[in-house]
């Protein structure tokens, strides 16, 4: 026998996993140098519910969600038992000149469930891709190629991005990212975009509300677009929440405003809701909150659960009718071989299932009242500047003397002191920087969420002692 994953030896012990594990992989979004003097190897066997298990037993808290993909905890048996029975029907087929039901069917939900705006042509075709940048990627080719194809506009070439956004780390998504340290590097090799002020309400002045901050941000956006007048195909952002950029929470009002003055400028919205989508907000899609539908939604992440890559695109008539010609050239090229997987629809497909059958967006709203409740205490910490929330989502903004203007020197890496102290206590937190944050799958329950709460308040102290 050679080292399979049966090998019993590895399965009792977690260190000669991490051994093995250190031979030949290279992981993502790591400094791997950190591996494993600085940042312990976390193994993980199993999942069950809200709970990673190692394979020493050892049990961990899942407090973000598996980079924010998971929705209803590990191993939900609907979504596996979908998956299983998908598998051993069609597998995969070329989604080009071929259609399975699953595709279909999916298309139909989400299309029926998108946000929709009265007076609006409403979102009426579903492109698939299989991660959320591919589903960035689309969403940016289609608006500018909308263009391209009419010719009449030529100068609409360029996108508008908020600062602080994330859109993932292919070249065209990190375009329109605003993240130096994702960012910086490839500076080179990106293209182009404009970026307007974001609406964060942390950056609001001393005294102004969120609503206000945000109202000063479309002002400068409207002058943006001003400036730019016929240079600008689409607008990209993230709705009410920038999480990569560090859980920065903003005020709906926002999301109205950017609206108008992209249909004053005939540019197009993207709303990428890969991160914020099904229920993340407290809504099933944040664009909601603001009553608001854009011309192109990116969805991925909680899709499938958080049990498969896929990615969909979700846009209007009017831009899908922009590519219909007799010229192959004008329609949408893109493709990947992934495409539409039909296991990954149907673990959408179930995904939406239980949407419908649990009434996840209200027990929801109760979890997240909870987290709150559990959070206040953290408000009146000497080193917290801020907590904020928005549904299922919950950040804890550390600073030196509990003020935004004094942030901990980056070299005290403050986050990952209290993600080993977390590890350590048995709960996963995955700092931005110095932001904690809860973003738990949406089964956690009472007594989880205290753990959460007790670990995350040891963590603070641990890390800035
Ligand atoms: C994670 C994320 C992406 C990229 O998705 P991947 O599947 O990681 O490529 C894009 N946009 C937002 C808002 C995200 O949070």
């Amino acid at each position: 026998m050679g080292k399979t994953h049966h090998d019993a030896a590895i399965l009792a012990d977690a260190d000669a996993w991490r051994s093995r594990d250190l031979a030949v992989l290279w992981h993502p979004c790591t400094q791997m140098r950190e591996h494993p003097g600085t940042l312990p190897l976390l193994p993980v066997s199993r999942g069950e519910g809200a709970w990673l298990v190692g394979p020493d037993g050892r049990r961990t808290l899942d407090a973000v969600s598996s980079w924010w993909v998971n929705l209803f905890g590990h191993g939900e048996p609907r979504i596996a038992e979908a998956i299983g029975r998908q598998a051993r029907t069609l597998e995969h087929v070329i989604l080009a000149g071929c259609s399975h039901l699953p595709a279909v069917e999916l298309a139909e939900r989400l299309l029926a469930l998108a946000p929709r705006q009265s007076g609006r042509d409403p979102l009426a075709k579903v492109f698939y891709a299989d991660n959320g940048s591919a589903g960035v990627e689309v969403a940016l080719k289609m608006a500018f190629q909308w263009f391209a194809n009419r010719g009449d506009e030529p100068r609409r070439t360029k996108f508008v991005a908020l600062e602080n956004g994330y859109h993932g780390e292919t070249i065209g998504a990190l375009s329109v990212g605003d993240i130096p340290l994702y960012r910086r590097v490839y500076a080179p090799l990106l293209m182009e975009a404009l970026f307007a002020p974001s609406p964060d309400a942390y950056l609001a002045r001393e005294g102004q509300s969120a609503a206000g901050h945000a109202e000063d941000a479309a002002d400068a956006l409207a002058r943006l677009l001003d400036e730019h007048a016929g240079e600008i195909c689409a607008l990209v952002l993230e709705p009410l929440v920038q999480c990569a950029g560090g859980m920065r929470m903003h005020d709906p009002v926002y999301l109205k405003r950017v609206r108008e003055l992209c249909d004053v400028h005939g540019v197009f919205l993207i709303a990428d809701e890969i991160a914020v989508g099904f229920g993340r907000t407290g809504t099933l899609f944040a664009c909601e909150q603001a009553g608001i539908q854009p011309d192109l939604l990116c969805l991925s992440k909680g899709l499938t659960g958080g049990f498969l890559p896929l990615s969909a695109v979700l846009a209007t008539q009017v831009i899908y009718e922009g590519f219909l010609d007799d010229s192959r050239e004008r329609a949408f090229l893109h493709s990947h071989s992934y495409t539409g997987n039909p296991i990954a629809c149907a673990a959408a497909l179930a995904t939406l299932d239980i949407f419908e059958r649990d009434d996840v967006v209200a027990r929801n709203r109760r979890t997240a009242a909870r987290m709150a409740e559990l959070a206040a205490p953290l408000r009146t910490h000497r080193h917290v500047a801020d907590v904020r929330q928005t549904g299922m989502i919950l950040a804890i903004e550390l600073a030196q003397d509990g003020r935004r203007d004094t942030p901990f020197e980056a070299t005290r890496r403050i986050g990952l002191h209290a993600y080993r102290h977390a590890v350590d206590r048995g709960v996963l937190l995955r700092p931005l920087g110095d932001v904690l944050y809860w973003m738990p799958p949406y089964c956690i329950d009472d007594a989880e969420l205290e753990l959460i709460a007790d670990v995350t308040r040891t963590a603070i102290e641990a890390a800035t002692a």
